[in-house]
């Protein structure tokens, strides 16, 4: 056994309670075999993957707090810091009832090569809780936010670590903690991103995720002879990356024809009504079962289902594994030509593979929602500077970071002798800087 395969064995040991977490690492370990064996030797020496699959360190806390009724609940948070070798730790928090350390481990893994990506000087990281805030009152939420950044606090700064919003986390929730953040610290900085536009956050913020997940698409679609306009786009979730990759996929001339929630999903011949669906998931945090009634000619459908419908591009936007073989299978039988993720890891591995040997267009979700990320590094460089640039200025930015990202990917599998592969472009371009530094630091 080589050396990669010798360490990732000892990971599944040592870790065969945290399957998300082994499913990241293992995808990730696949595409990086032929660079591992091209420095076997020194990545060996200098024990470059054991560091990279164990984090840097993880805090684990209890948030209790009081519900409308009088009653103290309780909560556990998580933050998972994962590397820092390029930056400070940079990722999300995510609220939802699935939440446990094996989910924030992948998660936090991911978020090291995805930073690295972006071109900018952010490490990798991740955190979040088992709180589900749908079903709260905005005074349960808060006093949540405020419990549980009353222990983060002690672990972020501006230049330690950053967090910023992901499932279940928007512009409320990251209100309330950057609030109690400062109420504690008595620090006015940039500590969290996904801010309001009144107190620090960055235009395109809010758009980031979707709309880079569509220059990359766009990018992809052109440098393969295809281009978006007039094509059909089936995407998955409703939250703040479905809504806002339906924005520009629609601008940039597809018809985005579905989206879902984790009850059901909707068909809409015609394209989706983007205000209607911004109106009951962003206004009324009601379910996707409301949308007949701004649309009664459209179909609602209970469970998933998504991937059945015929589209030429496919983006899957909600969660993880969403996207199992018999929905790759279904795609391809309708001639899918591209899928690019907007959530993280949707796609599991055996669907990945079909996709990628039946010729279909794939980019990961490490390269492919960069833009979010990178546009709270964006945030962050206006909040050093106290200065604030203008839409067009951000989102002209994210375009150039996607672009090269697809571009680097594009190259780094070529240079492997894979082109085409972007999942093993994705992982290879973003090992290549962490190790780099990684190298540079000594044994730390
Ligand atoms: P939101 O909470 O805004 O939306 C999540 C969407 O996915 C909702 O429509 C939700 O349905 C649905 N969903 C959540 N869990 C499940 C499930 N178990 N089964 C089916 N549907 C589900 O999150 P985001 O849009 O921010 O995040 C979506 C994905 O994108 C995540 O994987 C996240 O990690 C990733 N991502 C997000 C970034 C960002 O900037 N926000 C950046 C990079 C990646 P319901 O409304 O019923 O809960």
């Amino acid at each position: 056994m080589g050396y990669l395969e010798n360490v990732l064995e000892s990971v599944q040991k040592k870790y065969s309670y945290q399957p998300e977490f082994l499913q990241a690492v293992s995808e990730v370990f696949e595409s990086l075999s032929p660079v591992i064996e091209r420095n076997q030797k020194l990545y060996e020496q200098e024990a470059i993957l054991e560091r990279i699959t164990e984090p840097d360190r993880q805090v684990q806390f209890r948030v209790p707090w009081v519900d409308d009724s009088g009653k103290i609940r309780v909560n556990t948070g998580y933050r998972v810091q994962f590397n820092n070798s390029i930056g400070p730790y940079k990722g999300g928090l995510r609220l939802h009832p699935s939440v446990n350390l094996s989910v924030i481990k992948f998660l936090g893994f991911e978020q090291v090569f995805k930073n690295s990506l972006t071109g900018l000087p952010i490490g990798g990281g991740k955190g979040g809780s088992d709180f589900d805030p749908k079903g709260k009152s905005d005074r349960e939420v808060m006093a949540f936010c405020q419990s549980f950044m009353t222990e983060l606090c002690k672990y972020i700064g501006a230049d330690t670590d950053v967090p910023a919003g992901d499932i279940g986390t928007g512009a409320r929730e990251i209100g309330y903690m950057f609030g109690q953040y400062k109420r504690i610290k008595g620090l006015y900085e940039g500590v969290l991103t996904g801010k309001g536009l009144s107190y620090g956050g960055s235009l395109v913020r809010t758009q980031a995720t979707g709309y880079g997940l569509l220059y990359i698409t766009d990018e992809l679609l052109k440098c393969n002879g295809l281009g978006l306009d007039g094509k059909t786009v089936t995407i998955s979730g409703s939250g703040n990356v479905a809504i806002y990759a339906a924005e520009k996929a629609m601008q940039l001339g597809g018809k985005v024809v579905t989206l879902s929630d984790s009850t059901g999903w909707i068909y809409d011949a015609e394209g989706i009504d983007l205000d209607a669906v911004k109106e009951i998931k962003e206004v009324n945090r009601a379910r996707l079962s409301e949308y007949k009634k701004y649309r009664p000619n459209s179909e609602y459908h209970e469970g998933r289902g998504v991937w059945s419908v015929k589209a030429d591009v496919a983006l899957p936007c909600a969660t993880q594994n969403e996207l199992l073989i018999d929905d790759a299978k279904a795609l391809v039988a309708n001639g899918v030509k591209a899928v690019c993720e907007g959530a993280n890891m949707p796609t599991s591995i055996e669907a990945t593979k079909y996709l990628q040997e039946n010729g279909v267009l794939f980019v990961p979700g490490k390269a492919a929602n960069a833009g979010g990320v990178a546009t709270s590094a964006l945030e962050m460089s206006q909040n050093s500077e106290r200065l604030s640039w203008t839409f067009e200025e951000v989102d002209e930015k994210l375009k150039g970071i996607m672009t090269n990202i697809y571009h680097n990917i594009d190259n780094a599998s070529a240079e492997y002798g894979m082109k085409g592969n972007y999942v093993a472009g994705a992982n290879i371009a973003g090992f290549a800087k962490v190790v780099d530094a990684m190298l540079a630091h000594g044994a730390c």
